[in-house]
């Protein structure tokens, strides 16, 4: 047996092989391939495998590792022909983290390592640049001692704020060689109390402590953290990466920066980034320095910034897709550091699918592959009304679109802990790290009065899909104090804020939001959106319609490019208040002729809604279904009516207390230990048939009246839930259809009966159901409910987190569908359906009908179309595009 091979040479590398190495390590590997060994500094990957190899043997390195690291190095020494840690002329390297997907700021790297009181002279003689060599020594010495040996950040930035004091000097590019070498003593005295050891002058030592560092970080709890919001799996490992070094801080002609092949927040064709002279990476990202647009290049270092364009054109050419990239310029030539996909808000996603295709980039397939469905639905949040009288205090950068209010917040903990309370909160900080991070989670929207686009709490809001107003240079935030100031206007915590992160706007009234569509800032947005629609309807395959049981809900939805009402659900048209007396007296009936005398009061009102219904879908279908929820659900709780009735009591009125005798005593009888597996839905029908009678009569007469009125007749279709044998669908047809002969409709002309699907029993007998079936809809919350033995109201809390944390599941099979159980037997309850009826239409309503990763499996599994509420349904459409390319 050959030993694994741990380490793997940029050049041998690709894009392709992301899982293995890393996304960094693998666009690494494709950007050495594509653009020329002299534009990326060379190195080696060593695999995510070597990571979850050292993770399983409790953070023992492989076999194998250490000697292929060391070939590799000797490869690159070889190759640059300089040695690490050599007095007269060193290599120096840095050793990146990089996971599959990137975790923005989760993970740690070291720059210039090889560095030693020895080789930093060598480097200073050979550059005769000795301000540059120890600015890297002490950057070094800096980040080896806080990433690999976890020297405390603030005590560090103490130190340098000191060396600065003494100095009398403000930025760190002032500092003179004498500072930086006294800095470089003052960080080893630190590293020194803090381990108890000397900072170590051996590089193989340095670099064998680096990669330990990187893979640990991997179970650090900033990662561990990140990993569980995004749904990474915590056994994917990360790669390390070590690269040559090259300097964007060797003087007035070298810098760092990240640049975009196009806008980042708008999606516009033109590149936009940050870049600093004079400074390494991480200054760009950290904030330490304010950062020069990326345009400014252009006069600084012309050449560079002519590169740079070409280079994001080919990247984006190459990739197919809109580039986010870190480079170097060293004295005047340009090196690529790395390149990935953009993460971008929806506006800016939308916009690069549509000139992609324009542009001739893309096709549109491949264009619309591009685009988060989900993340398409910020696109429809509301947004700042602009009629209304408001002030601006303020504006900042519009760092990641869409409007926010919330009462005011300074820290993280306060965010969590309000949206514990259930309030609405914006996170207000001067600027944001890794730590925040749960706090954008809790909160609606993040404000910052420094950094810009490029900024951490920029990058993380986009990615969550936050509004985000940064760098508003208006705002002072007085983190002490717990107030923030804009103007003369105080703020305090827990005073309202609000925040328009597609303009910048920040105010501290109330401003009423409304849809985007009453807002000309995203006109050009939803027109783009429109058209990425256009191209989704006409590569789907999968129908799309919705759930709605109004026809406001139902003409939005319609608006949102529905194809009809997947489940209405009648009970919601009992609970309205002028309603609920009718029907509690409708269950409070004694016998059957009572009842029925209530439920002919219902049905009238029942009636009229349907007729609204139908009108609002006029030549589109909608499925009915009959009443589900068990009839105790109508009644009040019964503690209520047990206080109301010694109340009445006390105060003597006597016939108030035997109607409430009466309630009590009815809820009683009427309340079951397992509501949900109880008296509901065909049961219902069953044991009281007349109130299915009823609704049955309100269909078929409202059809009628509609038919009447508008000329149209409306597609009905009823829907029986809850069945499980075949008899109860065949005696509940019988029902239905003896209503609608009174009615001299036809079934299979003027209407059809169908039953819902979400019972296990249903899916293994659905040959013998759909002989009494004109259609499937599968109703998955149910299935995934009586399917699993989980409830979805209890699930959602306790158990399902344990549940993650033991990696059972990575998400709430209530939001995915759970494929290989679930989702299996959904796939049988459509292939026995159809092996009775070929042409049986089958539907999903229910939350997966509105999950992108659900709906990929819907489609594969030959279902006909996807009801899922209205906002929801433009996702779907992309969705179900996607699937089908
Ligand atoms: P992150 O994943 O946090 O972005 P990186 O590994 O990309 O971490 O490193 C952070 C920054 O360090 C990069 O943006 C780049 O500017 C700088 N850097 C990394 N490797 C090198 C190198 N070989 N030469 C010069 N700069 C480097
Ligand atoms: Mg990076
Ligand atoms: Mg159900």
């Amino acid at each position: 047996m050959t030993a694994a091979s741990w380490v793997h040479d940029f050049a041998e590398g690709s894009k392709e092989q992301r899982d293995l190495l890393g996304g960094k390590g693998a666009n690494v590997a494709e950007m050495t391939r594509i653009l020329g060994a002299d534009r990326v500094p060379g190195g080696f990957t060593i695999t995510t495998d070597a990571c979850v190899a050292y993770m399983r043997a409790d953070r023992v390195l492989p076999d194998g590792l250490v000697e292929q690291a060391g070939a590799a190095l000797a490869r690159l020494e070889e190759q640059t022909g300089k040695r690490l840690g050599d007095a007269d002329d060193p290599l120096l390297v840095s050793v990146r983290s990089g996971a599959r997907e990137s975790m923005p700021g989760m993970m740690d790297t070291v720059l210039n390592l090889g560095l030693t009181d020895a080789s930093v002279e060598g480097l200073a003689a050979r550059t005769a640049n000795p301000r540059f060599a120890w600015d890297s020594y002490r950057r070094f010495v800096q980040m080896y001692g806080n990433v690999v040996k976890g020297v405390p950040g603030e005590l560090i930035e103490e130190r340098i704020a000191q060396v600065k004091r003494d100095r009398g000097v403000t930025l760190d590019t002032e500092l003179d060689t004498d500072a930086l070498r006294e800095l470089v003593a003052v960080f080893k005295d630190l590293y020194r109390e803090t381990t108890g050891e000397p900072f170590p002058q051996d590089p193989q030592q340095q670099l064998d402590g680096a990669i330990r560092a990187v893979f640990d970080s991997w179970m650090g709890d900033r990662a561990v953290h990140y990993r569980r919001i995004n749904r990474i799996p915590d056994d994917w490992g990360t790669a390390v990466n070590v690269q040559q070094m090259v300097f964007g801080n060797k003087g007035e002609t070298s810098c760092s920066g990240v640049a975009f092949s196009r806008d980042e927040v708008t999606g516009e064709p033109t590149p936009s980034g940050d870049f600093l002279v004079n400074a390494q990476g991480e200054d760009v990202v950290s904030g330490v320095r304010n950062t020069q647009d990326l345009a400014e290049l252009a006069d600084r270092i012309p050449s560079a910034h002519a590169e740079l364009l070409e280079i994001l054109r080919t990247l984006e050419r190459h990739y197919g897709d809109m580039q986010d990239t870190e480079f170097t310029v060293e004295e005047g030539r340009l090196y690529m550091l790395q390149t990935r996909n953009a993460k971008r808000p929806a506006q800016a996603a939308v916009r690069f699918a549509v000139d992609a295709v324009r542009e001739g980039l893309l096709d549109r397939p491949a264009a619309l592959l591009t685009l988060d469905a989900a993340a398409l639905e910020t696109l429809l949040h509301p947004t700042f009304d602009r009629s209304a009288d408001y002030t601006v205090l303020g504006t900042g950068v519009n760092a990641s679109p869409g409007a926010a209010k919330g009462a005011a917040v300074f820290t993280a903990e306060e965010a969590v802990a309000a949206a514990e309370r259930g309030e609405k909160v914006i996170l207000v900080r001067p600027f944001t790290e890794a730590d925040d991070v749960a706090g954008f989670h809790a909160a609606q929207g993040i404000l910052t009065s420094e950094g810009g686009k490029a900024s951490h709490a920029a990058l993380v809001a986009r990615g969550m899909g936050k509004p985000c107003v940064c760098g508003a240079t208006a705002l002072q935030v007085d983190l002490a104090a717990h107030v923030a100031r804009i103007g003369d206007v105080l703020i305090q915590e827990g005073d309202l804020v609000a925040i328009n992160g597609t303009t910048g706007e920040i105010t501290t009234d109330d401003v009423p939001l409304v849809e985007p569509s009453q807002d000309p800032a995203m006109a050009a947005v939803l027109e783009r959106f429109e058209t990425i629609l256009d191209w989704a309807d006409e590569l789907r395959v999968l129908g799309v319609r919705t759930n709605a049981d109004t026809p406001e809900d139902a003409a939005k939805a319609r608006e949102l490019g529905a194809e009809g009402i997947g489940l209405c659900r009648t009970e919601h048209m009992f609970m309205e208040a002028d309603r609920q007396p009718k029907m509690r007296r409708m269950i409070m009936a004694e016998d059957e002729e009572e009842r029925r005398a209530a439920l002919e009061e219902l049905r009238p009102l029942q009636q009229q809604d349907f007729e609204g219904l139908f009108e609002a879908m006029t030549g589109q279908p909608v499925t009915i279904r009959l009443l589900d929820p068990p009839l105790h659900e109508f009644l009040p709780k019964k503690e209520e009516v047990g206080e109301e009735l010694h109340e009445a009591y006390a105060s003597k009125r006597y016939r108030r207390v035997g109607v409430l005798a009466d309630v009590l005593e009815r809820i009683e009888t009427l309340s079951e230990a397992n509501p949900m597996l109880g008296t509901r839905g065909v049961r219902l029908g069953l044991l009281y048939p007349e109130i299915f009678e009823m609704q049955a009569e309100a269909i078929f007469a409202a059809a009628k009246a509609v038919e009447e009125r508008t000329g149209s007749a409306p597609k009905l279709e009823v829907m029986i839930p809850l069945v499980g044998y075949e008899r109860e669908l065949e005696i509940m047809r019988g029902f239905v259809v003896a209503v609608a002969d009174r009615h001299q409709l036809t079934l299979g002309e003027d209407y059809v009966v169908g039953t819902m699907i979400e019972l296990p029993r249903a899916c293994f007998l659905a040959d013998s159901i759909a002989h009494h079936a004109d259609f499937f809809s599968f109703g998955t919350n149910d299935l995934t409910q009586t399917g699993l033995g989980f409830s979805r109201d209890d699930i959602e809390g306790k158990i399902l987190a344990r549940y993650i944390d033991f990696k059972i599941l990575d998400r709430s099979p209530f939001e995915t569908i759970d494929t290989p159980g679930v989702g299996q037997m959904l796939r049988m309850g459509a292939w026995l359906g159809r092996t009775t009826k070929v042409d049986l239409k089958l539907g999903v309503c229910g939350e997966h009908g509105g999950d992108p990763d659900s709906i990929a499996f819907f489609h594969d599994s030959g279902i006909d179309y996807v009801s899922c509420s209205p906002f929801r349904v433009p996702i779907a459409r992309v969705a179900a595009a996607q699937a089908a390319v």
